[in-house]
């Protein structure tokens, strides 16, 4: 069976649905900026899990992208995501500045939607009631 919603990442229907993966980071005047794609799993793999890296005990952090040590000095982007039947997968990547500034414009040029209240999609502000949807037909009730 395949999707109705298209992959935001590469704007195509890709049989299966998307994962949704909410996305964040800090911006250089201390704002958060927020936003959410639906990735296809072929974006998915290309995108989210290089960045889901193991920097546990002495492991020295280093970008995703170039390897370059960034212990000292990062740039973090953040991502939550709802891969399946999979637990929910957090992902905190200390990308260099020069390939933090790269995948923000990524992220930004696909993501779907911006997102106001931390972890939630913005609620539609649009939608009518039925008795409205009625109204609006010229059938009052
Ligand atoms: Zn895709
Ligand atoms: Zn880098």
């Amino acid at each position: 069976m395949g999707s109705l919603v298209k992959c935001t990442g590469c704007d195509q229907r890709c049989g299966t649905r998307p994962i949704g993966v909410y996305w964040r980071w800090m911006r250089s005047d201390g704002v958060w900026k927020k936003y959410y794609t639906r990735l296809c799993s072929a974006c998915y793999a290309a995108k989210v899990l290089p960045l889901d890296m193991d920097y546990t005990g002495v492991a020295r952090l280093t970008c995703p992208s170039c390897g370059i040590d960034t212990e000292d000095d990062y740039d973090g982007i953040y991502s939550t995501s709802f891969p399946g039947s999979r637990e929910q997968v957090e992902v905190e990547a200390p990308f260099c500045s020069v390939h933090a500034a790269e995948y923000r414009i990524w992220v930004t040029a696909h993501a779907q939607e911006r997102i106001d209240v931390d972890g939630a999609p913005e609620p539609h502000q649009h939608e009518r009631r039925p008795e409205q949807v009625l109204r609006d037909l010229g059938r009052v009730p």
